[in-house]
């Protein structure tokens, strides 16, 4: 329960945008004759996975896609009917669920197949699995050799229906990175094989890069998840939309003095006279530490840096001879629109993924508010 309604950490979820972003990834699968799977693993990249969800079906997903059964389960539990797909088990998982509640499975190996087709037996029902083929991201995924004794296994299984069959790309983000094709020929051999042993799966294999750059590997589903969250993967220009904004509120400030030092080891001496106002996010609600230094806030329509190190709770920034008023929004990253910091520039500047950011601001300080 909160006692304030100033945002302390608040992140602002625009699905407005989502679905914006849905119907252009749709709308390109749609043109090669492919349908969409949403993918809102990790509670949507740190968006929330029922709100997303709900607006991804909404503006043209007709799957959803999850790592665990458990965020599946917790969607079915939401009401959600659609097509589901997870992907990622610990071998002790228990795949009745996932026959009772109608989820997708996917299957790398005979041993899995085992697991699937034994508890489509307890249940009495038939688990509809999507065979993953490893192409050359060597993580999961049946290896090329296995391919075709699993193949023949999962068509001989009677308690399994194979619906798909998948894989994953490592370097779909480089356009022209010769591993795409070198994976896509993979995937091509394994379809033939997979047709020779009686099967028709429907394939897939594009996360969001290759939904916007390789309509040719859109076969019968993409599974785009960064796209739908409006953060680009791709080097060129798309029209996505951020939908994430992560902000916060001016609580006090204080004039110092050309001299004074600020934060945890007074890194940052000011150089003149000037106004500090402090914010009350820090590391703890997803504002990395490794920022410290190097980071801007947009406050009161301008870009504002952060003096000193980024602490636990909170940051200080140089508002120089600007005197904001407490409560005043702090945007901490936002859309980009109009100069506000954005989540690409965050893991830009300290090397990481823009994925890694929004995902990051999955944590229960962090209040969620959707527009
Ligand atoms: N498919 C699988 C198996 C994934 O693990 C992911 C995300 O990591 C995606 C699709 C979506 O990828 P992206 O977010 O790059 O679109």
């Amino acid at each position: 329960m909160s006692t304030a309604s100033l945002p302390r950490a608040e992140v602002v979820v625009d699905l407005g945008a989502v679905r914006h972003n849905v119907r252009l990834l749709s709308s390109r699968a749609a043109a090669s004759g492919a349908s969409t799977m949403a993918v809102v693993k990790a509670d949507a990249y740190g968006h929330g996975a029922v709100a997303v969800a709900r607006a991804a079906l909404e503006a043209g997903a007709t799957w959803l896609g999850v790592a665990s059964l458990d965020e599946a389960l917790a969607l079915r539990e939401a009401g959600f009917t659609s097509r589901m797909l997870c992907w990622l088990e610990t071998p002790d998982v228990d795949y009745t669920a996932a026959v009772r509640h109608d989820v997708d499975v996917s299957v790398s190996s005979e041993a899995e197949l085992a697991r699937v087709a034994g508890a489509a037996a307890e249940v009495g029902g038939r688990a509809r699995v999507h065979l993953k083929i490893d192409t050359g991201l060597s993580r999961n995924g049946c290896p090329a050799e296995l391919w075709p004794s699993l193949v023949k296994a999962a068509a001989a299984e009677g308690g399994v229906e194979v619906v798909g069959m998948w894989s994953h790309l490592a370097c779909a983000d480089e356009p022209g990175h010769p591993a795409i094709d070198a994976q896509a020929a993979r995937f091509a051999d394994a379809y033939d094989v997979a047709r020779e042993a009686g099967l028709s799966p429907l394939r897939h294999l594009a996360n969001s890069a290759a939904t916007l750059t390789r309509p040719d590997l859109h076969f019968e589903l993409v599974r785009p998840g960064i796209a739908v969250y409006g953060l680009n993967p791709v080097p060129q220009p798309e029209d996505l939309r951020p939908a994430m904004t992560f902000r916060s509120c001016v609580v006090m400030t204080k004039r110092i003095k050309a001299g004074d030092s600020v934060s945890y080891g007074q890194t940052w001496t000011a150089s003149r006279d000037t106004t500090l106002a402090l914010v009350p996010v820090g590391y703890a609600d997803g504002v990395p530490r490794t920022l410290s230094g190097r980071m801007s806030v947009w406050l009161d329509g301008a870009r504002r840096p952060v003096a000193g190190r980024v602490c636990m709770d909170q940051l200080v920034v140089d508002c120089g001879d600007h005197e904001p008023e407490p409560g005043a929004e702090v945007v901490l990253f936002g859309t980009g629109d109009g100069g506000t910091p954005t989540a690409t520039e965050w893991a830009d500047t300290i090397g990481t993924i823009d994925y890694e950011i929004v995902t990051g601001m999955y944590r229960p300080r962090v209040r969620r508010r959707y527009l």
